[in-house]
């Protein structure tokens, strides 16, 4: 997967690329990334990227021209086109569906909007899909970014030590992950549920399907549906 990322910041991206994950799917080739600087693209000599709202009001906004500059060198021509993903509060929720379907793309583009956002007419020219990583308001969009391409590519075959481990995480099924343990089995007076201990393999996955469906009611029963609720 090749990502391509437009940022007034691209010293954010260089430790999040060599640690963990992202730093394993780099190393093994699964991902490809290039960090375009926006003020590369401006052409007064102070490299302004911002200007004035029209309409007026407090806040700055990332000047078309550069971005437009920058999409058309690294969309246009590019066969097959790359998608274009802009993270915005104004955006659909991101989910771990999104993920996946990120996972299977070849080149994904993503522009980082900063102050108040972006010019709208570079949506309306170059966006395919605006994405929310909350409902809360960043700074920028290089976290979400960040947030967004790690998701993806921990999805990708042969990234993850052990792909099983990731379709037992929350969202897999619209419930929660259950609670996990490891050694010792006590610790300080807090002991591991007896039947983890157990070695009873049946016994051990209704353990653990039953504390993910209390946690997922009690915390998420938005994710819920009729068919993943475990009856009785
Ligand atoms: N004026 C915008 C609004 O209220 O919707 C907020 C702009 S925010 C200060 C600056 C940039 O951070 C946005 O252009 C976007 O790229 C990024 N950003 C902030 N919050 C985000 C979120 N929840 N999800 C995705 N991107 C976000």
């Amino acid at each position: 997967m090749k990502v391509e990322i437009i940022t007034l910041f691209p010293e954010f991206f260089n430790g999040v690329f060599n640690h963990s994950i992202l730093k394993r799917a780099i190393d093994s080739g699964a991902l490809e990334y290039i960090i375009h600087d926006l003020r590369d693209y401006t052409t007064d000599k102070h490299h302004q990227a911002d200007d004035f709202r029209f309409g007026g009001g407090a806040g700055m906004l990332l000047k078309p021209e550069p971005l437009f500059a920058v999409l058309s060198e690294i969309v246009d021509n590019v066969k097959p086109r790359p998608l274009v993903i802009y993270p915005t509060p104004q955006g659909i929720p991101f989910s771990q569906d999104i993920a996946d379907d990120l996972s299977k793309q070849v080149h994904v583009i993503f522009i980082c909007g900063h102050y108040k956002g972006i010019d709208q007419r570079v949506v309306d020219r170059w966006v395919d899909r605006e994405y929310s990583i909350g409902d809360y308001v960043l700074t920028g969009g290089e976290i979400a970014v960040t947030a967004m391409v790690d998701a993806a590519i921990r999805m990708k075959p042969g990234v993850l030590g052990d792909i099983d481990s990731a379709r037992s995480d929350s969202f897999r099924n619209n419930f929660l992950d259950c609670p996990h343990f490891t050694r010792p089995e006590e610790l300080d007076g807090l002991k591991v549920p007896g039947v983890l201990l157990s070695g009873h393999h049946l016994n051990i996955e209704t353990w653990r399907r039953i504390t993910s469906e209390y946690l997922t009611k009690r915390r998420r029963k938005d994710i819920l549906t009729d068919s993943n609720t475990i009856q009785g």
